[in-house]
Formats: structure tokens, sequence, C-alpha cells
């Protein structure tokens, strides 16, 4: 790979790299071009046994430094993922196929926020004072989890990594990560930039694996807690194993969001909304609102102003360069799925009123695809499809609106576009999401909740939130007064 600050081995264990080349073989292919541009091996039960055991033994010594010492260190991670901000996105252009244009803004700049913003958390962290009249009184101890194991998906590579990583490592937990095995590259930076920060060996590990390795993280007695980013069926396999022996859980897992346009929106930023909901990272962001819900009176002229903006806006080609705004399908099994739905679209009676066209010979590329005339029941309205593909659906009422949008297995976002205020506000306060917004679509600050309802997920990432799900409290009853029993 031409790239000089590639990770140099397949693991990450122990505070440093680890290569062991038992394991079976993952090439990684750049989407851009489909050809292999570096081979790393799936971890063998030894290697999963080895990280395992570094965190287990790390994670006792980094809980026992104060909450501050820790936070220092994620601070002083996320500097050095600032300074090496170029790299490190043309190192996620490299894994994912993502542009350039996009990833130096969106990937190792999301992961720093994580890391400074949970970095400040750290030191204050704390349990509670609870009188109980009597002189007796109560305190509570947050205290970590222990190991905790993260999985990635293939999508936000060096995000992902960072957004379990941080809020583990805040709350005194140590990870083993392991990533998408279509996206194996970005994780282990995120580990060298840990360590290099003074994260104490161990705290941190990035193993390699298909679902078998996975699934040997979840089920491992020494792990605490999982958290998964994934789809809805991998979600459902690895709650079941992580509920059967009570272990913690987050589930970021996909969605069928609906975005909802109002005769009232203004026109311009409703398109500009419902490309972010759509087109953005080529359509593979969880989030997406691919379900247009469009009130009959601005539906005409939604399409056109946007099939117009598509056509003289989307720049497809080489990721690398910075003028690109449309990169590949990030791996050629998505890209296969996206060229199924859009016949089925086209069988089921939509209308292809723009794109979908495969572009040239070598890569995962696919142009942009806007139905129209869909209907609630045909597939692309109902199954996340994780590409660009967009369904315009009519409706009259906001009770309509409302009814169709939430007639859905998932509830990980939706928005809504407006100038009605008090409609607006009605709306998502009508909407089973986790994540709503109100003219915008798909931003995530990490001030921010993030997550899904319904099918969508368990818990949230980011925010004060996340920590409620990477420690627990210990309730402790001092008593002031004499123990006295019935006998
Ligand atoms: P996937 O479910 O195929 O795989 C996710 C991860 O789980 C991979 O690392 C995979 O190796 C691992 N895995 C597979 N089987 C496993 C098992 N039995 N036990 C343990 N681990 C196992 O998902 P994907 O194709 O990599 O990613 C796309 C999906 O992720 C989409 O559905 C998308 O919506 C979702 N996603 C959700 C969010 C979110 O925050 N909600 C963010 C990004 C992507």
């Amino acid at each position: 790979m031409p790239y000089s600050t590639q990770p140099t081995a397949s693991h990450f264990i122990d505070g440093q790299y680890v290569d062991d080349t038992a394991g079976d073989v993952i090439e990684v292919i750049y989407p851009a071009t489909g050809k292999v541009i570096a081979r790393v091996h799936a971890a063998t039960p030894a290697i999963i046994n080895q990280a395992l055991t570094s965190a287990q033994r790390a994670q006792k010594e980094w809980a026992a430094m104060t909450g501050t010492q820790r936070g220092r260190v994620l601070r002083r991670a996320a500097d050095i993922m600032r300074e090496r901000n170029r790299d490190l996105s043309v190192l996620e252009t490299w894994d994912t196929g993502k542009p350039l244009s996009e990833t130096l803004y969106v990937d190792a700049t999301s992961a720093a926020d994580a890391l400074e913003y949970f970095g400040g958390l750290a030191g204050s962290l704390t349990g509670e004072h609870i009188p109980l009249g009597n002189g007796d009184f109560v305190y509570t101890r947050r205290e970590a989890l222990g190991v905790c194991v993260g999985i990635g998906a293939w999508n936000y590579p060096t995000q992902i990594a960072a957004w379990k990583g941080a809020p583990a490592l805040a709350c005194g937990n140590a990870m083993v990560f392991k990533p998408s095995e279509t996206t194996p590259l970005c994780a282990l930076k995120v580990a060298e930039i840990l360590h290099e920060a003074g994260l104490p060996a161990g705290c941190y590990n990035v193993i390699q694996g298909m679902g078998a390795v996975g699934a040997a993280l979840v089920t491992d007695p020494r792990v605490a807690k999982v958290s998964l980013t994934g789809s809805v069926p991998t979600g459902r396999k690895v709650y079941a194993a992580a509920a059967a022996e009570m272990k913690h859980v987050t589930m970021e897992l996909g969605g069928k969001s609906p975005l909802v346009i109002f005769d009232d929106a203004d026109l311009e930023s409703a398109v500009s909304g419902a490309v972010l909901a759509n087109f953005y990272s080529s359509g593979q962001v969880c989030s997406n609102g691919t379900r247009v819900f469009v009130q009959r009176g601005i539906r005409k002229a939604f399409v056109a102003r946007l099939i117009e903006r598509l056509k003289t806006g989307v720049v497809l080609g080489d990721p690398m360069d910075e003028a690109t705004n449309f990169g590949p399908m990030s791996n050629a099994r998505q890209l296969e799925i996206v060229e199924r739905y859009l016949r089925q679209g086209v069988a089921e009676g939509a209308t292809l009123a723009h794109g979908g066209n495969r572009v040239g010979n070598e890569g995962f590329y696919i142009e942009p695809a806007v139905f129209t005339d869909v209907t609630d029941d045909m597939s692309i309205a109902r199954e996340e499809i994780f590409g660009p593909v967009m369904s315009v659906l009519d409706f009259d009422t906001e009770e309509e609106a409302l009814t169709r949008a939430n007639a859905t297995e998932f509830g990980l976002a939706a928005g809504v576009f407006t100038a009605d205020l008090t409609r607006a506000h009605r709306m998502v306060a009508g909407f089973e999401a986790g994540t709503c917004y109100i003219n915008t679509y798909n931003l995530a600050p990490v001030e921010a909740p993030f997550g899904g309802s319904k099918g969508s997920g368990v818990g949230r990432e980011n925010s004060k939130l996340a920590i409620n799900h990477y420690s627990e409290m210990k309730s402790v009853y001092v008593a002031m007064n004499p123990c006295e029993a019935p006998f």
C-alpha cells in the first residue's frame, strides 16, 4: 500500500503490533480499484487469549489511576489524532473508499472529539452520598465494568473504534476491539496513538477476524460488556449470546429512517437535508433517512430540484482527489446488494427517476439513485439497503406522515423539514426513533446521545449517557449505629 504510516502488523496487543500468520488471510481491498492493498490475518484462539489476558491484567492498573490521569491520556491522544488528521484520513480512505473530501472532516476528527470529550469527563465521574436520617448513609461508587469488547462495522472504522474506546477507557475499563473484516486498518492506528499518548500497555487491543472471532470474544467469561455496531441480524445474535451470560450490551444497529418534508419547508434546505440523509459516504450511513416522505404540494418541485442538484453537484471519481465528493461503495458485496435492490424497486413498480448506473470498469462505483412512486409495501421502502438509494413517498396530512414514518421495525433516526415550529416539535415527539432532526439531518456531535429505538438497538453512544453504559454503581450502606437483630 503506498502509504508511509500504515499499520505494520495484523493485531495490536499489550501495547505493540503483533503479527501472527497462523490465522486466515483477510485481504484489504481498495474500493476505488478493487485491488488488494494489504493483507492481515484473522486472530487464532491463541491471539484472542493473548488480547483478553493482556486487557484483564492492564484494566486493574488503569482503573486504579485517577480519572484526571486517565483523561489526560485520552486528551493527549486526541491532540495526536488532530495533528495527524491528514494521514489518518488517507488511511480511512484506503480502508473504506470514502472520498478524502469527507474523511478529512468526519473520521479522525470525530474520533478526536470523542477522546477529548470523554477525556474531559473522566475526572468528574463520581458516585453520590445519600443521607438516611438516622445518621446512617449510603454512598455509591461508580466502578468500571472490566474488560469490554467493541465490534465494528465497516463504514466508519476510525470513528467507531474511538466512540467505543473513549468512554470505555474514561471509566477505567480495558477494551479488545475487533474491526470489521472489510476495514481492518484504521482501528490499529487508534490503538497505536492511544499508547503513544501514555495508555498503559494492554488497555486497548485490536485483533482482526470475521464474525467467528467476534463471537469468541462475546462468549468469553473474562468479558463484562459488548458494544456492537452492525446490522440487525448480527445484533440479535450478539445480544442473545451476551444475554446468556448476563453481560452488558450496547447495540448500534441498522435503520430505515424516515425524513418528512412538509409543503412549507424551505425547498433548498429540504433538498440539502435529503442529500445529507441519503448520499453522504455513498449512502453507507446507519442513520440515513432513506424513506423521504414529501407532502404532495411540494413534491414535484422537490424531485425536480433534487435531480438537478444531483446532476450538477455530484463529483464521482478518485477518492484521493479532494474535488471528488462521491466515492465507490466500500465493498463488492455491498455493491451487489445495492444493484439487487435497484432491480427489485423497478420490478415492484417504483420509478427510477435518476441514477443507479454502474460507473467505470474498476472499483465499486455506482451513481446515486432516486426512486419515485414508491409505496410503503415495497422492499426498497421497508428494508435497509445501506447504499445511495433514496425512496420518495408522497403524503397528504401530518397524521398520515407520522403513522407511516413509524410503521417500521427500525427506530434509529428520523427527521422533519417544516417552517412550522410547533409542528416540528409535535413530529419529533411522535417519532419512534432514538435520534431526531429538525430542519437538518445526520449530524452526530459527541455531546449528544446517539443510538436507536425498537429494532435499531439498545443503549446510547456519545454524551454523558455513554458513561452509564461503561460503568456501574456500587451501593455502600454505612451504619453509624449499633447493629441490631430480632433475635
Ligand atoms: P455486520 O452486522 O455484517 O457486521 C458487524 C460486525 O459484527 C463485523 O465486525 C462482523 O465481523 C461482526 N460479526 C458478525 N457476526 C458476528 C457474530 N456472530 N458475533 C460477533 N460478531 C459478529 O454489519 P456490517 O455489514 O459490517 O455493517 C453494516 C451495518 O452496520 C448496517 O446495518 C448499518 O446500519 C450498521 N451500522 C450501524 C451504526 C449505528 O451506529 N447504529 C453505525 C454504522 C453501521
